[in-house]
């Protein structure tokens, strides 16, 4: 499962400033405005839970064609893959374990275009 880094942007000018220590109390300077910004993003992420991270015999009964939901949104990774309807190189993808372990997993890929592709390992 691979998870896209928590970024940090400044609090006062919006810039990127870089992907998260995991260090709650670590300073980020931000190189365009100066402003010092707390590194504080990671304790949200590790309150939340992820329900697909628990595989329910109700969860394993669904189609795998599911719409992704809101969850499985949050730990998408970009893919570099070909978007067939826009031709884009990069696309979304989340990795879903939908039955037992020994059935590989299915991924799912989005396109910022809208378009949506399954893939069974
Ligand atoms: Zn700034
Ligand atoms: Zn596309």
């Amino acid at each position: 499962m691979s998870v896209i880094g928590s970024l940090i942007f400044c609090t006062d000018c919006g810039n990127l400033l870089r992907e998260s220590t995991g260090d709650a109390n670590a300073i980020l300077h931000c190189t365009v405005c100066g402003a010092r910004n707390n590194d504080t993003i990671p304790q949200t992420i590790v309150s939340e839970s992820k329900p697909s991270a628990f595989p329910s015999a109700l969860r394993a009964k669904r189609s795998a064609v599911q719409e992704l939901s809101a969850d499985d949104r949050k730990t998408e990774a970009i893919a570099e893959k070909q978007c067939v309807k826009c031709g884009r190189k990069e696309m979304f993808y989340t990795t879903v374990q939908l039955r037992s372990a020994d059935e590989g997993s299915t991924v799912f890929y989005r396109c910022v275009c809208g378009h949506k592709e399954t893939e069974n390992n």
